[in-house]
């Protein structure tokens, strides 16, 4: 394996990089949470500011206010209380001359000028208007200062008519009534006219702090209705001309009408949130009710405050924008790795397919095309474009094998089991015949039954497999020469066994008789001592020449024993045909004419030969078992057959040697190899 190019894993003291996001959502949170404390903190204390300040401007104007009416009242009391006065109007009105006249007008135009009311009159106990500073004056009270008097008269104190409009004069006007009494004698009256747009409403007007919405009013409850007594900032039509009703709850007017009082957050009559104090004007049925709109009030507070934490938001800010590109850093870095080493795994891929001759691809069911890399287009001998159709590869595929390749194909894909073959094919670019090993897995598709891919390698391996064509060729050769005699070229003692025991088997299924000769060069020893061991090889390969030639039926072998001796295996022989064939070596041997000095009796070399014989239906027909299928059963084993038909053999060949060599015996009893199997099966 190669080693990993992955960059180490870097760590800060008791944190890995892996926990990163983590704290700083951890971080964020806190700073969140503290930015937020600290704002909730500052908003409430800067609206305790607020609301103190609206607290203090109320309580100064309400003061005002208050003062300013009992002013009037105590001047009015003053006059009630003033009996030398009352005694000047009693005689004026009983003798309208001088100088109780000057006396009385004396006192009202004193009123008028220093207390400074807009008009005052004496009015007789009738509720007609007498005198004013100006001299005489005539007609009767309105209507609501006529109630007022006789409800002063009545009570003997000073009565008052709230602000109000009235055709009697040009401008809203605020009303006194003071009853004058001579010896608890009604007399009449003196009303105290106040124009308040001059005396009453610069009180509200007078605002300590730059403001576009703040505002003062004096209201009172009429009945069902709150009344509004002076000018509105924000009403277009003239003071005392705007009246509530008692149902509209969120009014701080009508709020203050309903008996709260302090500080409160309501809509005013433009339905515009407002910040009020409501206070009771002392000693009055009016009510003060001062108010700030909330979007002005706490627009400095919003604004400071957003200059405050401009701060510590930025820095959040720039930590969250530090980290972000902090982790698109890392995310950057990491996929470039990841590319190089996918790149690199790409090209080591790539070498290892062109060192193996291996290519991939992918067969796409439905579209009849394959889909594959350089290398497996390159093994099929098809242009680099990855491309290649079913037709085409079908073309490909070695005349001789292609149907069983298809039948292959499209067993594994029924199936859907792995492929694993080897075929043949002509290669187009250059007409050569190449093997290949493909091996692929079926995919199913969304429909389980159909198959819908295959993906797979593809291997030349035509080198592979002219190396073990090769090899094959090699191990036969070498597995013919282990059964070949070195020195005569026959076979040797190996192969004349397996083929006895290979031709004893065949024998059992058909039946057939199996005879062998046993042969001996005859004086051989003496051959060798005469005429050394080298000319004793040549005659071996002389004798094994001949034999070769006399044995020329297809399946008869003939094998060096070993030593000067020499078999031939006669399958489907009987003793007769062994016999005539044992006579004709014999010939062959004397045809050769090997000259033997040393040989008694003889000049040239001669060999001996013992006939053997087994047939398998003469051992079934004596005390064996009929043969039945499988054929072999109730039969001796080929070792058994092997041993007793060479001993018969030798048996014949020592006979033979004892009747004066150079000739051929026969083993004489019938069946001949009964005895020999006895002995083999009961030893
Ligand atoms: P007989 O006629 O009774 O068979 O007499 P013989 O001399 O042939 O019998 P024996 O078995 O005593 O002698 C066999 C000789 O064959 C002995 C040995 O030196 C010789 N011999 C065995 N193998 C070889 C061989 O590969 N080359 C040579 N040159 N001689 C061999
Ligand atoms: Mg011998
Ligand atoms: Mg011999």
């Amino acid at each position: 394996m190669p080693p990993s190019s992955a960059p180490p894993s870097r760590r800060i003291p008791f944190l890995s990089w892996k926990a990163l996001p983590l704290l700083a959502i951890v971080v964020l949170a806190g700073m969140f949470w503290s930015v937020q404390s600290i704002h909730q903190d500052r908003e409430r204390r800067y609206r305790h500011q607020v609301e103190w300040e609206l607290q203090a401007i109320s309580q100064l104007q309400s003061k005002s206010v208050a003062e300013w009416r009992e002013r009037r009242l105590s001047d009015a009391m003053a006059l009630t209380d003033d009996t030398l006065f009352a005694q000047s109007v009693a005689r004026w009105l009983q003798q309208p001359v001088e100088p109780q006249a000057s006396q009385v007008l004396d006192r009202l135009r004193t009123l008028q000028e220093r207390a400074r009311y807009t008009a005052v009159y004496l009015v007789d106990t009738q509720g007609q208007l007498r005198l004013s500073p100006g001299g005489s004056a005539q007609g009767p009270l309105p209507e609501p200062e006529q109630q007022a008097l006789r409800r002063a008269l009545a009570q003997a104190q000073a009565m008052v008519v709230e602000p109000r409009r009235d055709a009697f004069f040009a401008f809203p006007f605020f009303g006194l009534l003071a009853p004058l009494f001579e010896d608890m004698v009604p007399v009449g009256a003196v009303w105290l006219v106040s124009d308040v747009r001059t005396t009453l409403y610069p009180l509200l007007e007078n605002w300590p702090t730059p403001s576009t919405t703040a505002e003062s009013a004096l209201v009172l409850r009429e009945g069902d209705e709150v009344a509004f007594l002076s000018p509105l900032r924000h009403h277009g039509d003239p003071p005392l001309s705007l009246r509530l009703p008692m149902g509209q709850g969120s009014d701080p007017a009508v709020l203050a009408a309903n008996g709260e009082r302090g500080i409160l957050y309501g809509r005013d009559y433009r339905g515009e949130e407002v910040l009020a104090m409501v206070s009771a004007v002392p000693d009055s049925p009016w009510y003060m009710v001062t108010k700030v709109d909330i979007a002005e009030a706490f627009s400095d507070i919003r604004a400071r405050e957003w200059l405050a934490l401009s701060l510590p938001i930025s820095l959040v800010l720039l930590f969250a924008g530090f980290l972000a590109a902090h982790w698109q850093w890392r995310a950057r870095r990491r996929e470039r790795a990841l590319k190089t080493e996918v790149e690199r795994n790409m090209r080591w891929l790539q070498n290892a397919q062109k060192a193996a001759s291996l290519g991939y691809f992918a067969y796409d069911v439905a579209r009849e095309e394959f889909f594959m890399s350089d290398m497996a287009s390159q093994i099929y001998g098809l242009p680099p474009d990855g491309r290649m159709l079913l037709s085409q590869w079908v073309r490909l595929l070695h005349p001789e094998e292609r149907t069983q390749i298809l039948a292959v194909h499209d067993q594994a894909m029924k199936q859907h089991t792995a492929l694993r073959t080897q075929y043949r094919l002509i290669r187009p670019s250059d007409q050569q015949v190449r093997w290949v090993e493909v091996w692929g897995e079926y995919e199913v598709g969304q429909d389980k039954n159909l198959v819908s891919r295959m993906t797979g390698t593809v291997q030349d391996i035509t080198e592979r497999k002219q190396a073990e064509e090769q090899l094959a060729r090699y191990r036969a050769a070498l597995e013919a020469q282990v059964r070949l005699d070195p020195l005569t070229h026959v076979a040797n003692r190996l192969a004349l066994d397996e083929a006895v025991a290979r031709e004893w088997n065949r024998a059992m299924r058909s039946g057939a008789p199996l005879a062998l000769l046993m042969i001996d060069v005859d004086h051989f020893k003496a051959y060798n001592d005469h005429y050394g061991h080298v000319a004793g090889d040549q005659c071996l390969q002389q004798v094994a020449q001949a034999l070769s030639h006399a044995v020329g039926r297809e399946g008869d072998l003939a094998a060096r024993y070993g030593g000067e001796e020499f078999a031939v295996l006669l399958p489907d022989t009987a003793v007769p045909q062994a016999m005539a064939l044992a006579e004709r070596i014999c010939g062959a041997v004397r045809a050769l004419g090997i000259a033997h000095l040393a040989a008694q009796g003889r000049d040239h070399v001669t060999v001996s030969i013992g006939v053997a014989c087994i047939h398998p239906g003469a051992l079934a027909a004596s005390d064996r078992p009929v043969a039945t299928t499988p054929p072999t059963s109730g039969f001796p084993s080929a070792t058994e057959v092997a041993q007793a038909l060479f001993e018969q053999a030798d048996t014949a060949l020592y006979n033979a040697k004892k009747a004066g060599r150079d000739r051929v015996m026969a083993c004489p009893s019938s069946p001949m190899l009964l005895p020999a199997l006895s002995r083999a099966s009961s030893s």
